[in-house]
């Protein structure tokens, strides 16, 4: 049974150092219990705040326990009533081959799901997020404009293309041309930019000739920058994510932007809100689950994943994640099918 554990702390962006991949065992299930084996492994950015023991709204990986992670796995061994051998299940068995688990976490996907994986993305947390994050914070209407980043991400893709569906005019942002044209071509957005061109503000300002009705907040950084000065009036902004600061170790140099920012807020009257998806919208999920079951038939939206094979190389993968090398819904696959 192999597991990678955290072996140090990150200052900044994290390090191959900073896990270890180690050899244990294979457990065996109690009464009550099953066996698990990982098909695969979901990474998401909210894994480096997790790596960190600062202040957060979930408590830090211990230095030497596995690295925490939803997984899509197989019940391998079963002393448990409610599930088989060969049963699917989502579990939260973390960066390792097999785990026991009492069942409590357990979510299951049946003897033969059509994509097991999808219940870690598009119909998973991350679709959840973007749907609730959307609808619940942004209410988009017809006509409007908005904006997300990480564009071909499992959240910012699918938020741009419920924003479609809704009637939105939908501008993505994303690192280099082919994600950005990806955004276009394939998951219909109007307008995609590269964050990393010399001129991106100006080319966003481009794009959104009405303005900016809805920002969804992926990354904050350069790109929120870029965002604040063309917010309408009444503008909303569902805070989900601020990937550009999960490695940062002090405030970014520069002018303090605190009263721009609140006087932006004050003037535009701009709703600006938090969001954690399972602590805020958990009884929601069914309703999620039932449009975009329904969208996804309909194909009306389409989903991209990044696979990457191999347990091992699951650390540089997730150092890739940060860095924006990922393309589509990142999984490594742990076992097989
Ligand atoms: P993605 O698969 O989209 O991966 C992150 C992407 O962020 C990278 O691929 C990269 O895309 C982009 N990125 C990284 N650094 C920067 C930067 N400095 N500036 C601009 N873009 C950057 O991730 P997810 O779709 O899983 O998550 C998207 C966001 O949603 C994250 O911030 C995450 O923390 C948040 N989230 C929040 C939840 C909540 O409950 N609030 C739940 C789930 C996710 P590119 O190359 O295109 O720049």
């Amino acid at each position: 049974n192999r597991r990678i554990v955290l072996a140090s702390r990150p200052h900044g962006a994290p390090t191959p150092e900073n896990f270890r991949l180690e050899e244990q065992a294979l457990p065996t299930p109690a009464q009550g219990e099953v066996l698990l084996r990982a098909v695969y492994l979901s990474l998401d950015p909210y894994m480096r705040g997790r790596m960190s023991d600062g202040p957060s709204y979930a408590e830090p990986v211990a230095l030497g326990a596995v690295m925490v992670g939803a997984t899509v796995s197989r019940v391998v061994a079963s002393k448990h009533e409610k599930f088989a051998e060969g049963d699917w299940v989502l579990a939260n068995s973390g960066w390792q081959d097999y785990a026991i688990s009492d069942g409590s976490d357990l979510m299951p996907l049946g003897t033969a799901p059509k994509a097991p994986s999808y219940a870690l993305g598009i119909l998973g947390m991350p679709g959840f997020t973007a749907y609730m994050g959307l609808l619940d914070i942004g209410k988009p209407k017809e006509g409007e404009t908005l904006v997300v980043a990480a564009a071909t991400g499992p959240v910012g893709a699918t938020v741009g293309q419920i924003a479609k569906i809704k009637g939105c005019r939908v501008v993505g942002v994303a690192g280099g041309a082919e994600k950005c044209r990806y955004a276009v071509e394939v998951q219909g957005f109007d307008a995609c930019i590269d964050h990393h061109a010399h001129d991106f503000a100006e080319q966003l300002a481009q794009a959104c000739p009405q303005g900016i009705d809805i920002y969804y907040e992926n990354v904050g950084g350069k790109v929120f920058d870029a965002v604040l000065p063309l917010l309408n009036t009444k503008a909303r902004i569902p805070v989900c994510g601020l990937i550009a600061n999960y490695n940062a170790t002090a405030l970014q140099p520069g002018p303090d932007r605190l009263a721009l920012l609140m006087s932006t807020i004050l003037v535009k009257r701009l709703t600006v809100q938090g969001f954690i998806i399972f602590d805020d919208y958990a009884p929601r999920y069914p309703e999620f689950n039932a449009d975009m079951q329904k969208w996804l038939a309909n194909e009306q939206i389409t989903y991209r994943e990044d696979r990457v094979v191999g347990l091992a190389n699951a650390p540089e993968a997730f150092m890739g994640l940060l860095q924006g090398r990922n393309f589509g819904k990142l999984v490594i696959q742990v076992g097989p099918e």
